[in-house]
């Protein structure tokens, strides 16, 4: 067996593992980067980007449809558009591709060693990575656990056949006629909504009493309406139970109290991620866990020495950026530099049409912390460039101390506000007030206006509204 040397091996190449090894690398860490699967991790390959891919893809040709329909207030008329879905997942796969390999490049231009195949721990400080009958041993002064996640089967509706997670459902080639999605959170939503736009007849089964159950019920109102508008039906407080394949269709089993069923083409469970803990031998070392998922410090540290984890197999919340960041920290925490996470801000944003964002506190959980709080909100009803994009539902809210209006949240929802979340997350980690945000100007006329007019309610002098 061949035995290499290094500083840092880094077990996993998802946005977490692959940020840390290209910093490292940067930092003239001597880095070897270990994964069996194409660079770039559930994120690039089958999650984050190829469902923004399919939710592109579904939007346009869901406006074109709308158009064709005679249901858009523009004037514009056109022909009704056809979708070839093996195309569009074609093109998804060539994004994924051009990504794979950028980050391969970024690898190799940071001196990083790549070292495809899976890697196993034998003690604290030697992994073996195998790979088609080969072995390689790894000795590493630092190893990175950046395993992440895999979704969450349920025992009465196993993956196969037509029953798929999120990674069989960005790989149909098939508009389902008739959709059944378990899972009213991130990726049933996602999808579901995406499919909805192509075409398919969607039913989403959610246990709990609303959809999106992390979000308050006023931020997720609007996304419930567009639901409705986009004819998908929605069972609240009801868990899928099981199926029967009736050779014509599937029959789904669900109950909110009465049992019922519901037809299906394809079902997609979408009931959460854990963490992947079991494939590298954990069982070799003494690490403590906190419930599912590996237990960090601040700074990323297991309680075995050398040992960091970092990204979703370290806990929730369960998002790419957050591991990219921990990534980051922890190559330059093994390269010698001081860094702590501190209280950085992680922005939260769902896809769903609108889009909703949120970052830092809500006033809800300001008030379980004891915070009195004062809020501010602005409708994007009232907003010019909202109104000319003939999508003005959503709104902006800012919730800041009662006592200094130190600005503790920032939560919107509204169609296309995903790209105003780092000026909320800026916000909160400059220490903004209600009067810095509230007296920047914003460009007109653009959805941030609304940012600076939620601030200026929350301090009583609300201009257009
Ligand atoms: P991962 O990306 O899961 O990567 C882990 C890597 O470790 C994998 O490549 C795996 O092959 C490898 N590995 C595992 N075991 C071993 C082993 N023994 N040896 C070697 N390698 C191993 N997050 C967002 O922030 N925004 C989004 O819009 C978003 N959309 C999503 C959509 C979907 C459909 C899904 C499923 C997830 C989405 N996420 C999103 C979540 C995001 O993908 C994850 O939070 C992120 O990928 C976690 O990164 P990670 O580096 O911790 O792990
Ligand atoms: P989720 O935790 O977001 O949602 C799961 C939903 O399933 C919850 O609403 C839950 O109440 C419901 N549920 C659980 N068991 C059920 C059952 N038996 N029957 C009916 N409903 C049930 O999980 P997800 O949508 O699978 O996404 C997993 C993770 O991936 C997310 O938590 C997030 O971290 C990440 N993700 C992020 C994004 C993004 O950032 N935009 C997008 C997709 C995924």
């Amino acid at each position: 067996m061949k035995e290499i040397n290094c500083q840092l091996l880094v077990i996993g190449s998802g946005p977490g593992g692959y940020v840390c090894a290209i910093r490292a690398g940067q930092l003239g860490v001597d880095t070897i980067i270990a994964d069996a699967a194409p660079a770039g991790g559930t994120c690039l390959n089958v999650g984050c980007i190829p469902s923004k891919a399919l939710i592109h893809a579904a939007q346009e040709f869901h406006n074109l449809l709308a158009i064709a329909q005679g249901e858009s207030p523009l004037g514009i008329t056109a022909a009704p558009p056809s979708i070839d879905l093996s195309g569009t997942v074609d093109w998804k796969d060539s994004i994924v591709k051009r990504l794979n390999q950028g980050v391969g490049s970024l690898l190799k231009k940071s001196g990083v060693t790549v070292l495809p195949g899976e890697a196993r721990f034998v003690d604290g400080k030697t992994v073996v990575v195998r790979a088609g009958g080969q072995e390689q041993k790894v000795h590493a002064d630092n190893v990175v656990i950046a395993t992440g996640s895999e979704p969450v089967a349920l025992s009465a509706l196993p993956f196969g056949g037509r029953v798929v997670s999120s990674t069989g459902a960005l790989a149909l080639r098939e508009v389902p006629g008739r959709l059944v999605v378990v899972g009213a959170g991130y990726i049933g939503l996602e999808l579901g909504t995406a499919y909805a736009m192509l075409g398919s007849r969607v039913t989403v089964v959610e246990a709990s009493q609303q959809i999106l159950p992390q979000y308050d019920a006023a931020l997720v109102q609007p996304v419930m309406n567009r639901l409705k508008t986009l004819g998908i039906t929605v069972m609240l407080d009801t868990t899928a139970l099981g199926m029967n394949d009736s050779g014509t269709g599937l029959r789904v089993q669900v109950s909110d109290g009465a049992p019922q069923e519901v037809l299906a083409d394809c079902v997609l469970v979408a009931v959460g991620r854990r963490p992947n803990t079991e494939s590298w031998g954990r069982e070799e070392l003494v690490l403590d866990m906190n419930g599912p998922f590996v237990q960090v410090d601040g700074q990323c540290k297991t309680n075995m020495r050398g040992i960091y984890a970092i990204g979703d197999v370290t806990g929730e919340p369960m998002l790419a950026h957050r591991a990219m960041a921990q990534g980051e920290m922890v190559a330059e925490l093994v390269a010698g530099q001081k860094r702590n996470w501190g209280s950085r801000v992680i922005p939260a944003v769902c896809f769903t049409d609108p889009e909703i964002v949120s970052v830092g506190l809500s006033e809800k959980q300001a008030a379980e912390q004891s915070i009195q709080t004062v809020s501010g909100q602005f409708s994007f009803r009232a907003n010019g460039r909202a109104m000319t994009t003939a999508r003005n539902d959503g709104f902006v809210r800012v919730v800041a101390r009662a006592d200094n209006q130190l600005v503790l949240g920032i939560h919107a929802v509204g169609v296309g506000i995903s790209e105003l979340s780092s000026a909320f997350s800026l916000a909160l980690e400059m220490g903004a007030r209600l009067d810095d945000i509230a007296d920047t100007i914003a460009a007109h006329p653009t959805r941030s206006e609304g940012l600076a007019e939620a601030a200026m309610h929350a301090l009583g002098r609300a201009l257009h509204q």
